[in-house]
């Protein structure tokens, strides 16, 4: 292979949209309203009606929306929020920076998102709200974890920052955006995410019109009135300039979506009878729009295997080494492990790679790296 290879080909997607990126941008540099721009208004009314839900509030990062969002519902330190064990550090983060305890649960084997199995397990009188994560780009299992809490009494957050545009399909036919269905839904814009901005961006996402005046006020200084605080809030904003981008793609992103799809569909077919690896199982009850395209290697070693890619050219990625539970951070923090036994998530942990998965992904670069896969397998 003569071009280089990447994870995420940030470049050549921008290049195919220049003109109406460039154009958007300097609109924005023209009118010198860089902070509450027009385009951050338009943007959340436009990616409000693409997800279906009344209101989109836009804020600083994807760790900032789990963080507002756990403050807009009140939550208070001491209460117990669960979250899976196999996911990005920040969902978690945010619940131990303000105090609350998170109950951290095993995932589902087969799509790596929390169990529903293990969730009502962890339900404690004190538990007052969850945050699944759709990982990956797939929906955890909504209609389950909804009837859980809905018999508990407990809040759902859903973590969207990997599935922005996924469906989520009920067992009556039914469809929601992922990131419609709970209480309230946070996503990041990071460039890498399937909806990615030109820097940090993110946003909340919630059908509740008290709770948005709740998201707006606590991401601007927890003001409604200029200069008047009823409550403390954060100052975390969406910047005009990343909101101007946002528009532009996001009338590409069901596009982008389904190149990610065909990418995928390519690695199945040239992985899918490699009996030494587990190509991605697709979940009944969700789209998938691969944010990554994860493996698990069930026979081989791992390490070998990325470092023979890597001298061929071929990038590849662990998402993630190490659960959360193991993480050296929480020591000092009090986290509730239930039953301390995560059996799933440590043997994903051990055992899963991430191939390149872009929007840019061509056909020839696909069969260059699943052949070099499995001749290092064979
Ligand atoms: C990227 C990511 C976040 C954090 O988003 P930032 O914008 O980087 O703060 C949170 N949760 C998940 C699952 C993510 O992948």
């Amino acid at each position: 292979m003569d071009s280089l290879i990447q994870m995420c080909d940030l470049k050549g997607q921008y290049l195919k949209i220049k003109k109406e990126i460039d154009l958007s941008i300097q609109e924005v540099i023209d009118s010198s309203a860089f902070i509450k721009g027009k385009e951050v208004s338009l943007f959340q009314d436009e990616l409000a009606k693409y997800l279906g839900v009344k209101h989109v509030v836009g804020c600083a990062n994807g760790t900032d929306a789990l963080q507002i969002a756990l403050m807009a519902l009140g939550l208070k330190p001491g209460d117990e929020v669960i979250t899976p064990d196999f996911t990005f550090i920040a969902t978690v983060e945010v619940v131990a920076l303000l105090g609350m305890v998170p109950v951290i649960i095993d995932v589902d084997p087969d799509t790596f998102t929390i169990d529903p199995q293990k969730l009502e397990k962890a339900i404690t009188p004190r538990t007052k709200a969850i945050i699944p994560v759709h990982l990956f780009g797939q929906c955890a299992n909504m209609e389950e974890i909804v009837s859980i809490a809905k018999k508990h009494n407990i809040y759902i957050i859903e973590d969207v920052a990997q599935a922005t545009g996924t469906n989520y399909i009920y067992k009556n036919g039914t469809i929601a955006k992922a990131g419609s269905i709970g209480d309230i839904g946070t996503t990041s814009f990071f460039p890498s995410k399937n909806l990615g901005c030109f820097g940090d961006g993110g946003a909340l996402f919630t059908n509740n019109d008290a709770l948005a005046e709740e998201l707006r006020s606590i991401s601007n200084h927890g003001m409604k009135i200029r200069y008047y605080h009823d409550i403390i809030g954060v100052n975390s904003r969406l910047d005009t300039i990343q909101a101007a981008v946002l528009r532009v793609k996001l009338k590409y992103l069901n596009e982008y979506n389904s190149n990610r799809v065909m990418a995928a569909d390519k690695y199945d077919n040239l992985l899918g009878n490699c009996n030494k690896l587990i190509t991605p199982k697709r979940a009944s009850w969700s789209s998938h729009i691969f944010h990554q395209y994860t493996l698990q290697l069930v026979d081989g070693n791992r390490a070998e295997l990325i470092k023979y890619l890597s001298e061929k050219g071929i990038p590849s990625m662990i998402y993630y080494p190490v659960p959360l539970h193991a993480q050296k951070a929480f020591e000092l923090y009090q986290v509730k492990a239930f039953n301390k036994n995560f059996p799933v998530s440590d043997k994903l942990c051990e055992s899963v790679f991430s191939l390149p998965m872009h929007t840019e992904l061509t056909k020839d670069v696909q069969k260059y790296i699943c052949d070099t896969i499995l001749n290092f397998l064979h």
